[in-house]
């Protein structure tokens, strides 16, 4: 199975909505599976119309310090060696505070009276469902005040690759950190999408040196290219030898689609066209 991941480095671009019609376009020639990446805030389901998943399981990809009192002695080394500032000693005895344990597992090593145990916690849980394109959707969403997305990312790409699909096609989340690397990793290919705005162009730049530590091939999606100036990306792709995929013109349509749950390729005639030019010209990136 080929591996496509769409990034954005910048919030708020269009990222998931091109992504929606882009696995529609997808879906007309090859067998696809989406994966939802964007686990803090998983919306890709929401696009397609979708409000209830056929199934949910819960996961685990993180752990948690427990005390046990009989044990403990008070000394108070894991309070002194816990770096999160997770654990508070009161009356003597440590106590971890509400959502703070990153499970690290410092304090289990320092205890002299092996007081400390590491617990697997439910983070997550992911979802799949049919979407009424004929593909699958997979889903995580982190439990509240839990952490761990990286990991959760993992899990939700391990369950799209067993989908029968030729093609995952993943929406990571914005941003340049754990989940987005969790995403981009052992992708075939990626897409960043981005837009003129000083911000925009910023946080494309350090998408793209993401991609390029990781040694993946990329395109770049100019979204709303008509709302300011779009010279200074064009000229950066050129400079880079970054191939630019699209320009797509802002269109309040994008927006009215969002609204209406459906992606913009099955709302309006003339973005069929569009995502069909992206599809054939990352397909030859992917597919010999
Ligand atoms: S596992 Fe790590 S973060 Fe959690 S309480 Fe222990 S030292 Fe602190
Ligand atoms: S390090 Fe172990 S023995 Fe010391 S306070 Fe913490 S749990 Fe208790």
């Amino acid at each position: 199975m080929k591996k496509i991941t769409v990034l954005s480095g910048k919030g708020g671009v269009g990222k998931s909505s091109i992504t929606a019609s882009l696995a529609i376009s997808i879906a007309e020639k090859h067998r696809i599976a989406c994966a939802d990446c964007d686990v803090d805030a998983s919306n890709l389901s929401l696009i397609f119309g979708i409000n209830k998943f056929d199934e949910w399981s819960s996961i685990t990809t993180k752990e948690k310090a427990s005390f046990d009192y009989q044990k403990c002695n008070s000394c108070g080394k894991c309070f002194d060696a816990c770096h999160f500032k997770s654990i508070e000693m009161i009356d003597d005895r440590p106590l971890l505070k509400q959502f703070s344990c990153e499970g690290c597992g410092v304090c289990e090593i320092v205890c002299p009276s092996k007081a400390i145990t590491m617990l697997p916690i439910d983070n997550a849980k992911i979802g799949i469902a049919l979407t009424k394109y004929g593909f699958n959707i997979y889903s995580a969403q982190l439990n509240i005040g839990e952490s761990g997305s990286g990991g959760i990312v993992s899990e939700v790409k391990k369950m799209a690759q067993d989908a029968q699909a030729d093609i995952m096609l993943i929406d990571s989340a914005a941003g340049i950190g754990c989940p987005v690397i969790a995403s981009v990793s052992g992708s075939d290919y990626a897409i960043i999408v981005t837009e003129p705005t000083p911000t925009g162009f910023h946080d494309m730049k350090r998408a793209i040196e993401i991609l390029k530590h990781f040694k993946i091939k990329f395109g770049l999606i100019i979204n709303k290219y008509d709302i300011n100036d779009c010279s200074n990306i064009e000229d950066y792709a050129a400079a880079n030898s970054i191939s630019v995929l699209s320009k797509i013109p802002y269109d309040k349509a994008f927006a009215k689609a969002l609204v209406n749950c459906i992606p913009i390729i099955s709302t309006s005639p003339s973005y069929k066209a569009i995502f069909e030019d992206i599809r054939d010209k990352v397909l030859k990136n992917v597919i010999p």
